[in-house]
């Protein structure tokens, strides 16, 4: 039985990725300087998985900003309006950034690429872009360049490329007169290329992700997938494929994927705990079987007791060489090493001892694969005892169980999720009372997290300067903030968001039953990195979280400031969970805290409140049989933690990088007064699900991609205005960026909203 990996985080332990990165990109390192510094990274990984006793190491799971930006790199899979731009003796490096983020320089002004969710994570992956006349052309550096890297340290080395038709499925048509999985005939002869030249550079194993496979699968789709396997087959008789599939079950598909003439099927056995018996009886005579087993999508140790009793039981009905274990998915999901962490004020020992990070999910397995041999060593065999101790303490810890929250959750009646009258009755007291002109401008929440503001807030934590001086601090930048916004002309005015380092870890902070890490960073996209909180008792909140700066905020201006919180499905999606209790139940817990938050804004006099809720669309489950008990849950989270204010309070919700079509019904379930939207990116196409649902209440959709440092044009703008316009009852529209600007510098962020201003400003006047 060999242990081997599916990918490895790749920011960095002290996230050096990152910051590599954009020092290239703002010009102040040169491109070889970041190359060094990727390929030192590499090393470092793959040595220490070898060195933990890894026997397979995942290679080309590096990346500069996403795999699968990588992979359309590597496909030749450009879009064309980049072609121009780039010479032959342009770095490709650039060609590849401009991709991700845009270019506006030497007089070319390009849109960056679509970006979405990769599957049910927090992870952003840049969407392929398919046409119809759609060619491609391998381009194999990167991939034949780490494996040789690989082997020149003499590593077992598995290089992972995301398989043809996951990569087919994760894109997107952009015109009409095509389905993309028809491409795949053009596509094929790439990856038969591609795995030619990796098998001549003496790769043995090739490990193929197509997690597609735990979804619901048409019959189209399904037999592409067989007639593809089955012509890599032909093609590549000794060539050992790994077929990885994780984040949920295989389900209906599990018959025919476990006939794929491959030589391995990863399964995971995290999310998919159900499938193993139905495999080990499908499974055909020569397939090997890599168990899922160490949860890569969530920080807490693995149970060795159960994991043992699943690994003797296919063990026993398949043989030990037919058997490897790894993690239940990439590591790419879980952070680096929770060794760096040392301060118990924030994650207590006793919670600690409860979870395992990458280095130590790598250790698990080896640990694992030691135990189940005949004679373990003593170190195996007490490494599992600690093991038992840490599973014994979770169960019966005081740290978690609080009677009290567990009770309100039980308490929680209809009526808890429901405001005292419809829309139509609250729009009219909410525009009474908040006189807003047509098309009200607003944004999102955060303004520039600027370098000033970061220090300040690490400073404190440091206790480098006092409470006092900090709250000084803050609220002049507040102060700023909004006379700045008052003298640009906005109407619905934000505080700006400057004492939060993150929207989730904020809160978490501040509620009862959460933990925090220093060093527990997650890629989110590119080289941003979240550092979720972990959710490991029950939640409470005790005081006021957000008030006392939003009540400063309106002090100082007489028009609306926007209360600023986070909703209950994003809290719970954005941070690690507890696996000893149902989401559900963790998520009414989160909302009957961010209730009591929202009930004290209303009575400080804040009259416009928005609880964001991004991840509701992300946090929906991988199947579709799924779908409806999740969405119920979800939605009604969010209405007990709006629903407890008078109809004057105008409710806000904002939500970006969604698709609304499938699940528009319950967004307008949320019954959310305002809901702000992303939509510039995809030039206000998300839009269409709310139009064709007559979606009654109020919206506005993004006008601005905050995601790039580009200043979009007035005119832009406007065009995007007036497209909504012809959509959407002009009483209902709202201006907005597509979402918080704290990534953005002020001299950009100052331009832009200039100009969206103006933009709404000659709407006005149209209408
Ligand atoms: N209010 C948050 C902000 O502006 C919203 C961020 C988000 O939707 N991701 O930063
Ligand atoms: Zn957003």
């Amino acid at each position: 039985m060999i242990t081997h990996n599916l990918g490895y985080p790749r920011i960095g332990a002290k996230r050096e990725l990152k910051r590599a990165c954009e020092q290239y990109w703002s010009g102040k390192i040169d491109i070889s300087v970041l190359l060094e510094e990727g390929k030192r990274l590499r090393r470092e990984h793959w040595l220490l998985q070898k060195e933990k006793g890894i026997d397979l190491i995942p290679t080309n799971d590096f990346s500069f900003y996403d795999q699968v930006l990588d992979m359309s790199y590597t496909l030749g899979a450009v879009p064309k309006r980049f072609s121009n731009v780039f010479l032959e003796e342009s770095q490709p490096l650039d060609l590849y950034f401009a991709m991700a983020r845009g270019y506006q320089k030497n007089g070319f002004d390009i849109t960056a690429m679509e970006m979405t969710k990769w599957f049910d994570t927090n992870y952003h992956y840049i969407v392929p872009e398919f046409y119809k006349d759609q060619q491609f052309k391998l381009n194999a550096i990167k991939v034949v360049d780490e494996l040789k890297e690989a082997k020149s340290l003499n590593l077992e080395a598995k290089p992972v490329l995301i398989g043809p038709i996951t990569y087919l499925l994760l894109g997107k048509e952009k015109e009409e007169g095509f389905n993309r999985l028809d491409l795949i005939n053009r596509l094929l002869p790439i990856y038969v290329e591609l795995l030619s030249l990796l098998e001549a550079e003496g790769a043995e194993w090739i490990q193929l992700d197509e997690p597609f496979l735990v979804t619901n699968l048409s019959e189209k789709e399904k037999e592409v997938y067989i007639e593809v396997y089955n012509a890599l087959a032909k093609r590549f008789p000794t060539l050992k494929i790994m077929l990885a599939t994780y984040f949920e079950g295989l389900h209906e598909n599990t018959s025919w994927v476990a006939q794929l003439p491959v030589h391995a099927l990863h399964v995971d056995l995290v999310r998919g705990k159900k499938q193993l018996n139905e495999l080990l009886s499908a499974i055909p005579e020569k397939l090997q079987l890599s168990l899922g087993l160490v949860d890569g999508r969530n920080i807490w140790k693995n149970n060795f007791e159960q994991s043992l009793s699943i690994i003797e039981k296919a063990i026993g009905t398949i043989g030990s060489d037919r058997i490897s274990i790894a993690p239940s998915c990439s590591l790419l999901h879980t952070p680096f090493d929770l060794d760096n962490e040392t301060d118990e004020a924030t994650l207590p020992s006793e919670v600690k001892n409860w979870m395992a990070f990458a280095k130590q999910k790598i250790e698990e397995l080896s640990l694992l694969a030691e135990l189940a041999r005949e004679n373990p060593s003593e170190k195996a065999k007490n490494a599992f005892e600690a093991n038992k101790f840490a599973m014994k303490s979770k169960l019966t810890s005081r740290l978690i169980h609080d009677k009290k929250v567990e009770n309100a959750v039980k308490e929680i009646t209809i009526d808890h999720a429901k405001r005292n009258n419809p829309f139509n009755i609250r729009q009219a007291l909410q525009h009474g009372s908040l006189k807003l002109p047509l098309f009200p401008t607003t944004t999102i929440g955060s303004f520039p997290q600027t370098k000033e503001v970061r220090l300040l807030r690490s400073q404190l934590k440091k206790g480098g300067i006092t409470a006092n001086a900090y709250e000084t601090a803050i609220k002049s930048e507040i102060q700023k903030a909004i006379s700045w916004q008052e003298q640009i002309g906005l109407d619905v005015l934000v505080h700006g968001e400057f004492e939060r380092n993150d929207m989730v870890e904020y809160f978490g902070e501040q509620l009862n039953g959460f933990a925090f890490t220093k060093f527990g960073w997650v890629q989110s996209y590119g080289s941003r990195a979240v550092k979720p909180p972990i959710i490991y008792g029950d939640v409470d909140r005790i005081d006021p979280m957000t008030v006392a700066w939003t009540e400063y905020a309106q002090t100082l201006t007489d028009l609306p400031v926007k209360g600023m919180l986070t909703g209950p499905v994003t809290i719970l999606q954005w941070s690690f969970v507890r696996n000893d209790q149902s989401r559900e139940e963790t998520t009414n817990q989160i909302a009957l805290a961010i209730r009591k938050e929202v009930q004290d804004l209303e009575l400080a006099g804040i009259k416009v409140i928005q609880i964001d809720e991004p991840a509701i669309r992300e946090g929906l489950p991988l199947r579709k049989e799924a779908w409806k008990n999740y969405l119920d849950w979800a939605i009604r989270a969010f209405r007990i933690s709006a629903s407890a204010v008078n109809d004057e309070t105008q409710i806000h919700t904002h939500m970006c990088y969604s698709e609304f079509n499938d699940i528009i019904e319950s967004i307008a379930a949320m019954d959310a007064d305002v809901i702000t939207i992303e939509t510039s990116r995809s030039q206000m196409e998300l839009l269409d699900a709310f139009v064709d649902f007559k979606y009654p209440n109020e919206i506005g959709p993004g006008v601005y991609d905050i995601h790039s440092p580009r200043v979009p044009s007035e005119k832009e703008m406007e065009a995007l205005l007036e497209k909504a316009a012809l959509l959407i009852p002009i009483r209902n529209l709202w201006v907005n960026p597509d979402c918080g600007l704290k990534t953005r510098g002020w001299k950009e962020t100052d331009k832009a909203l200039v100009k969206m201003v103006n933009a709404a400003k000659a709407l006005r006047e149209k209408y």
